[in-house]
């Protein structure tokens, strides 16, 4: 399992332990306390909330759905301050306070989501104030005023980091990937080899790679035309991510030419990959386009060469690779060839 779910079973866990804590601690103390008593049938229906939510995404494994329903969760307890007034009066803080972090926590439109309902029970709430059915402990026009303020400085402040993320997300995607194809660039490509190519040598571990090359790719242009050709660059592109495992790593090394990075694979499984690469992609345009479109494969072992340098051993396992590729075209393409 990738580390990041893991991470997130473990935080919302963590989360609902503690969530489930505070509440039985307060309705403890809250026992306790003259008056206070009010309190407790919302923390247990808060807490068997809690529970229904932290059951859904152990089954379900879905965390935006899981937040919504832990904010649901937690809203009872702040409808509840919001009707009893809680220390000086700053009960309603809770309400406006799980608002604001919805926005946060959740994406757009399951925060307006759930914020527009938990508003409305408010708004009800201050009308059958208004109409003399229940008495809030504070005047309902100074929450509200404070509602509005704080719910513009929530929604300005929402959009102005989503707009900063979007822009981050977009400025990384054209800094490491190939526009044409999505795959990682030349650069990118250059900066996992030195970072693969080091843990490697370090723990004298395998490491393969294939340099690819698309054979008469000139001649398809030509007789196609070039937007032909994207379309198949494109396309190969989609073929080699559906063909690699997770840790794997494929690029864009220029022109017509990919690279693929295999950690942990020595050269006998590297050629097992490639062939793999090497027979779906004849086999696929075959049967789509009905077009002899094949490739061509150099394919080297990393050898913990002596070298310091990881600049220089990446020099050096290119022009390898390189080597290969060049033999496999002069043995007649289509092939896959081993230095
Ligand atoms: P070989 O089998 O020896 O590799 O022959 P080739 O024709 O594939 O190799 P050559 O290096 O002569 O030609 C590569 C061609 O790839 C020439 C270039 O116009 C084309 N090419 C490079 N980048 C792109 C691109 O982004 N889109 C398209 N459509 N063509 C491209
Ligand atoms: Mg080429
Ligand atoms: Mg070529």
């Amino acid at each position: 399992m990738p580390n990041e779910v893991l991470n997130l079973k473990r935080n919302i866990t963590a989360f609902y332990i503690i969530v489930s804590l505070i509440l039985v601690i307060y309705s403890i103390i809250h026992y306790f306390i003259g008056g206070l008593k009010f309190y407790i049938p919302f923390f247990i229906i808060s807490w068997l909330g809690f529970t229904f939510s932290w059951l859904y995404f152990r089954k379900n494994n879905d965390y935006e759905k899981t937040i919504l329903y832990f904010f649901l969760s937690g809203s009872v307890v702040a409808y509840a301050a919001f009707l009893q007034g809680g220390i000086d009066k700053t009960g309603y803080l809770w309400s406006i306070l799980l608002i604001s972090v919805s926005y946060l926590l959740m994406e757009t439109k399951k925060a307006n989501l759930f914020s527009f309902s938990f508003g409305m029970i408010l708004a009800f709430t201050i009308l059958l104030h208004i109409s003399g059915f229940i008495t809030l402990p504070y005047n309902p026009l100074s929450y509200l005023t404070i509602f509005i303020i704080i719910s513009i400085i929530v929604y300005v402040g929402n959009s102005v980091i989503r707009e900063t993320i979007e822009k981050l997300i977009f400025l990384d995607k054209i800094a490491n990937k190939d526009i044409l194809t999505g795959l990682y660039n030349r650069k990118k490509i250059i900066e996992i080899l030195r970072r693969e190519l080091a843990r490697a040598k370090r723990y004298n571990r395998p490491l393969s790679i294939l340099l690819i090359d698309i054979d008469d790719f000139k001649k398809i242009n030509d007789t196609y035309g070039h937007n032909f050709g994207d379309k198949i660059l494109r396309e190969f592109a989609r073929l080699l991510r559906m063909s690699l495992r997770k840790l794997d790593y494929s690029g864009r090394w220029g022109g017509e030419e990919f690279i693929v990075i295999l950690p942990e694979t020595d050269k006998e499984n590297a050629v097992k990959v490639a062939e793999k690469i090497r027979n779906l992609t004849a086999n696929y345009f075959e049967e789509i386009y009905g077009k002899k479109i094949t490739i061509s494969i150099g394919l080297t072992e990393f050898k913990h060469w002596d070298k310091e340098s990881i600049d220089l051993i990446i020099y050096e396992i290119i022009e390898i690779a390189d080597n290969a590729l060049y033999k496999a075209k002069r043995d007649g393409k289509n092939k896959v060839a081993v230095k």
